[in-house]
């Protein structure tokens, strides 16, 4: 069965580029008679707000896209993750990291590897008895990552540059690659549907989801909504916010097909009803491209 998540940070309102994900990833559900699940990514305590939490709830709700599962708060389930990144110490695939930010920089040799990744068990051991904070950091094999997105097509990376990134801070935080993948895994998604901004952040995961003995999900990473001059959507293209465009007296439906028919062409140009959405929905290498943002079309 189709599991897709939606999975904002609740770090500012709900915006127009997000929104689309949530839409594409809901219609995505239905159109295969799947689950659309809500997860709310607020493990970054200083930025996120209950406030904009229930701000994107709400203008989910007044698109119409409903959840059948969630909202699934992460900064409740910290423990969760804790144990993950331990299952990967475990597992071989992950190390204690004793470094403060400011000796590993002292150090001067910035390496994809930290030394901490082959610390004698007698220097652990010490490391321990002076009560020093760790992080966990994963091992990063050599070789190279593929996989296959339903929009971009084969993707290949190689390892052999990326850091050992961290996985869990010292402060007992985890990262979001740690919190993504944890939570991919536990709630059974089967397809990855979101920003094409998250690209660079795939290869690293999708070592975490082999390291977990874990099966991968399929990616579909959509491109980014930009202003008519191609730049990188923002206030000054106009509402950006979805309520701001509800508060304004416009018809969600017709906001809905705004956003839908920014990549995807269901045939002509008009209003569809959702229940017509669902059923012609598709997502594939036709929704490649940057949609532009475009305020006169909302004015069908
Ligand atoms: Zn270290």
């Amino acid at each position: 069965m189709v599991r897709v998540r939606f999975a904002p940070s609740p770090t500012g309102h709900l915006h127009i580029g997000a929104a689309r994900t949530a839409l594409y990833n809901w219609l995505y559900a239905r159109h295969y008679e799947g689950r659309f699940i809500l997860r709310v990514e607020d493990t970054d305590i200083s930025r996120s707000s209950q406030e904009m939490s229930e701000g994107i709830i709400k203008g989910l709700s007044w698109l119409g896209l409903d959840w059948d599962e969630g909202p699934v708060f992460q900064s409740k389930r910290l423990k969760f993750y804790q144990k993950k990144a331990e299952e990967l110490v475990k597992r071989g695939a992950a190390y204690y990291c004793y470094c403060t930010p400011e000796n590993r920089k002292a150090s001067g040799q910035w390496q994809t590897r930290c030394a901490c990744s082959s610390l004698s068990k007698e220097k652990i051991r010490h490391y321990e008895q002076q009560g020093l904070k760790k992080a966990v950091r994963f091992k990063v094999p050599g070789g190279e990552v593929r996989y296959k997105d339903m929009i971009h097509g084969t993707i290949t990376t190689r390892s052999d540059n990326i850091e050992d990134f961290v996985l869990l801070r010292r402060d007992g935080l985890p990262t979001y690659h740690l919190s993504v993948v944890s939570d991919d895994i536990d709630q059974k998604i089967t397809h990855v549907i979101r920003g094409d901004d998250h690209i660079s952040n795939t290869p690293k995961q999708i070592l975490v989801y082999k390291a977990l003995g874990a099966d991968i999900p399929r990616f579909a990473h959509m491109s980014l909504i930009l202003g008519k001059d191609r730049k990188k959507l923002s206030k000054r293209h106009g509402e950006t916010s979805v309520l701001e465009f509800r508060d304004k007296g416009f018809l969600p439906l017709a906001v809905v097909n705004f956003l839908a028919q920014m990549s995807w062409s269901p045939g002509k140009e008009r209003i569809y009803s959702m229940e017509e959405m669902k059923e012609k929905f598709y997502l594939d290498r036709r929704s490649s491209g940057n949609p532009i943002f475009d305020l006169d079309k909302l004015e069908w």
